[in-house]
């Protein structure tokens, strides 16, 4: 199918992005890498009156560190994010989950901000912001304001972002030495959405894991961050014991939604596995 008619505007700043957002309202949308906005209108899914191009906006495609921060700005794209030696070294969760999103020739185009902004709930990215602690800054015609990761996936496709509000930024706390990372997901092929994946972060003392996250992700409608199976794990030395201790706290507060190809127990059992995997993962230490 071909789009609708649009108008389209590139812009080269934030706030000429802001402006075009305050006077079209719900008519705009950004237009980011196009890898999901374009699927979405050639299949008639939205008909926004006017595209708002902001990839020519140099500043948003910066990766820096600053003091204890990584910034990663919206408009850094997927294969950028996997060539940066910046990235591995500071955020190497980042490094590890970007192979698994779509085929190389989408990751060269689509960009770390649209994928969070847009908020699907199989997306890698969503799920690895929650792990990372990170703080998403937006900036709109009242300024710029910071929501952390968190607080950010309200429901199916929606953040917390403002409709004349765009994202310029996510601040990830740099990797301290203790920190160990897992990432994993069951798709039917590569570079297939996910039928289930998992997120995993944690401070590493020994043998005991210390402040563990564990984000699931197309499990529910937004990314869902375990924090029974977190409690259980927080703190004690990993016997088989407690990795099933883990694994029943997680059936508990987990009950996946179905999609077209799995049901909801088929879900819950791949999370299972992919909790198992993280924790022995996260205490090998990688
Ligand atoms: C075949 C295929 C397979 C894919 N597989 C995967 C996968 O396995 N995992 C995965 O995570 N993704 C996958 N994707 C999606 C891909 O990662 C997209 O790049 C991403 O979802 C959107 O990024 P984009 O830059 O292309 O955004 P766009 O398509 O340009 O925009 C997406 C949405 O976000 C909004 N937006 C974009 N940037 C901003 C911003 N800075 N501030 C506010 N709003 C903004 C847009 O208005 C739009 O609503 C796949 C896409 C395709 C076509």
């Amino acid at each position: 199918m071909k789009a609708p008619a649009f108008d389209y505007v590139r812009v080269s700043s934030v706030n000429e992005a802001i402006a075009l957002l305050q006077t079209h309202g719900d008519d705009a949308k950004i237009l980011a890498g196009g890898q999901t906005v374009m699927a979405t209108l050639n299949m008639r899914l939205s008909n926004p009156a006017v595209l708002v191009d902001i990839s020519p906006i140099a500043a948003l495609k910066r990766i820096a560190v600053q003091g204890n921060t990584l910034h990663v700005g919206a408009l850094v794209t997927h294969s950028e994010i996997e060539a940066s030696g910046v990235i591995r070294e500071h955020a190497p969760l980042l490094s590890m989950a970007v192979p698994h999103i779509a085929h190389k020739a989408i990751r060269n185009m689509g960009t770390w901000g649209g994928s969070l902004a847009y908020a699907d709930p199989a997306a890698e990215w969503p799920a690895c912001a929650i792990a990372l602690n990170a703080t998403l800054v937006a900036q709109g015609p009242q300024g710029v304001r910071k929501i952390p990761a968190n607080q950010f996936f309200l429901d199916l496709y929606t953040t917390a972002l403002a409709a004349d509000e765009l994202l310029i930024d996510v601040e990830i706390p740099i990797r301290t030495p203790q920190q160990v990372v897992a990432f994993n997901e069951l798709a039917r092929r590569h570079g297939d959405y996910a039928i289930a994946g998992i997120a995993a972060c944690a401070q590493r003392e020994g043998e005991v894991l210390r402040d563990p996250r564990f984000v699931f992700f197309a499990v529910a409608s937004t990314p869902f961050q375990a924090t029974k199976a977190q409690a259980v794990v927080n703190g004690k030395v990993l016997t088989n014991s407690v990795v099933d201790e883990a694994v029943n706290a997680l059936r508990g507060e987990l009950e996946p939604l179905a999609d077209l190809t799995s049901s909801s127990a088929t879900k819950l059992h791949l999370s299972t596995v992919l909790l198992q995997r993280a924790i022995h993962a996260l205490s090998a230490g990688h």
